[in-house]
């Protein structure tokens, strides 16, 4: 059957890259260490390879890694089996008018 949307199950904010502290949990709705909020994340980026970047989903959280999915690629990327990628290499990009 067709693919149904679900919410994402993590998003990310400004927190410590290196550790993955700043993976969230996707029923907070903000983060308590740097106050951003899940309203304010216009999307979350890994590096393509292709020297770009992926507007992806956060799947699954690891240690060090975490498994994406491309999502909203107007190049066909979505097709994209998901990957893993370093939680360092994880970014959010947030709404113009947050950024002070
Ligand atoms: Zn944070």
């Amino acid at each position: 059957m067709a693919y149904r949307y679900q919410p994402s199950k993590f998003w990310t904010c400004d927190c410590d890259r290196t550790t993955g502290g700043h993976i969230i949990a996707g029923h907070y709705s903000a983060c308590v260490y740097c106050s951003k909020t899940r309203a304010q994340l216009k999307e979350i980026v890994v590096p393509s390879g292709l020297g770009g970047m992926f507007s992806v989903e956060i799947l699954e959280v690891g240690d060090a890694r975490a498994k994406v999915q491309v999502v909203s690629n107007a190049n066909g990327f979505d097709q994209l089996p998901p990957f893993d990628v370093a939680l360092k290499d994880i970014a959010p990009r947030w709404k113009r008018e947050v950024t002070a």
